[in-house]
């Protein structure tokens, strides 16, 4: 077996299981308990994790509020900061937790503009800034796509943003912890990111908001993470997203390992007869490819990779499977996206997996393409 899909999620690391354990049972305070030592030792393992999150993308804890995962952060920063008549820009290859709120934000009166893509998944530089007016309030464009893994020029974008006076969001779920992310060096205003594509728990993620910008609260109640995000806290999960992001800090450099075992398989997998890379060369995440089988039916090539875990990058809706919206947005027909499989590798990812994975794609190939 073989699990290449790390973009979905990745397995928890053991080190961050440790970590959380004694906050499920003897430490099960809550964080917003003040007059006993229960509550206090949540606190003070809250704010270490919060410490350690800031560390990791170069911010002041005070700006991380912690969510439940980039979808509830995403949701955050555009609702909790358009308001009717602003404008908002973000791009066609966006995740649907940005494309999605930016819909439901459209139909409340604020003015969204998509952005198309060039073939490689870029952004036209001219193009944005064609788009940018007096009204822009906020752009949100994706710093690494979790399908390509290309790599948007977020520092260009963001210094032409706020040239203008608007703000910069950014969809970092899957930049942080596998490239360095820093939110001064890239001009960045907020930023989502998510523990679960980083070897932490799954549920648990954070907005960082810059100092001094105000975001209003989609869930209100008892006023936590500054009024921003109520909700008792999830000690245990925020304690193993901190320890996650250390983790990653300390192991950035697994980067290169996990690039020379993507391009090992993606070489080879390139050398099979009628297939093509999706998406740039240069620039895109050290752990992700995404391959074009031409003529293979990809739903057919899915399964018959027993005991290989990749994905499509396809949302099937019902019986009908939708060609990704993100290959589409870059101009590739559907046939082809339908055609195509995203790999994605991670920490625990071993040279035997990449071994049997390219056995179980070729034989699977050449198979169907007979
Ligand atoms: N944005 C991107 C780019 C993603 O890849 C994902 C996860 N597929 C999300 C947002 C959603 O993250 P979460 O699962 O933490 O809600």
């Amino acid at each position: 077996r073989a699990y290449l899909d790390n973009n979905a999620t990745t397995p928890t690391d053991p080190r961050v299981v440790n970590e959380m354990l004694p906050y499920f049972s003897e430490k099960f305070g809550n964080a917003s308990s003040r007059n006993h030592a229960y509550g206090w030792e949540a606190k003070e393992a809250v704010d270490h994790a919060r410490e350690q999150v800031a560390e990791l993308i170069g911010a002041n804890p005070s700006e991380i509020i912690f969510t439940s995962g980039a979808t509830e952060s995403n949701n955050l920063a555009l609702k909790g900061l358009l308001n009717k008549g602003d404008h908002f820009i973000t791009c066609a290859t966006e995740h649907k937790a940005i494309l999605d709120p930016a819909e439901s934000l459209a139909a409340q009166g604020i003015d969204v503009k998509v952005l198309s893509v060039q073939p490689a998944g870029l952004l036209e530089i001219n193009a944005f800034k064609n788009a940018i007016s007096e009204h822009t309030r906020l752009v949100s464009i994706m710093m690494a796509n979790n399908e390509t893994g290309c790599i948007q020029p977020v520092k260009e974008l963001s210094a032409i943003i706020h040239s203008n006076q608007g703000l910069f969001h950014s969809d970092a779920t899957q930049a942080v912890g596998k490239t360095p992310v820093d939110v001064n060096e890239l001009g960045i205003d907020l930023m989502s990111f998510s523990s679960h594509k980083m070897y932490g728990p799954k549920g648990i993620g954070a907005l960082y908001i810059r100092k001094g910008t105000k975001v209003g609260s989609i869930i209100e109640g008892g006023g936590h993470e500054r009024g921003i995000r109520s909700g008792t806290l999830n000690v245990p999960a925020i304690v193993g997203f901190g320890k996650a992001c250390e983790l990653c800090k300390q192991e950035m450099q697994e980067a290169e390992k996990i690039k020379s075992l993507r391009d090992k398989l993606e070489q080879s997998l390139l050398s099979i007869e009628g297939t093509q890379l999706n998406g740039v060369i240069e620039n895109r995440l050290p752990n992700v490819t995404n391959i074009a089988f031409t003529g293979v039916d990809g739903e057919r090539l899915l399964l018959s990779l027993n005991g290989l875990a990749v994905s499509q990058g396809s949302a099937c809706t019902s019986a009908v499977v939708e060609p990704s919206h993100v290959l589409k947005a870059m101009g590739i027909p559907d046939q082809l996206a339908n055609s195509s499989l995203r790999f994605s590798l991670g920490r625990f990812t071993t040279e035997d997996e990449i071994d049997f994975a390219i056995q179980k794609v070729t034989a699977a190939v050449n198979k169907l393409s007979a």
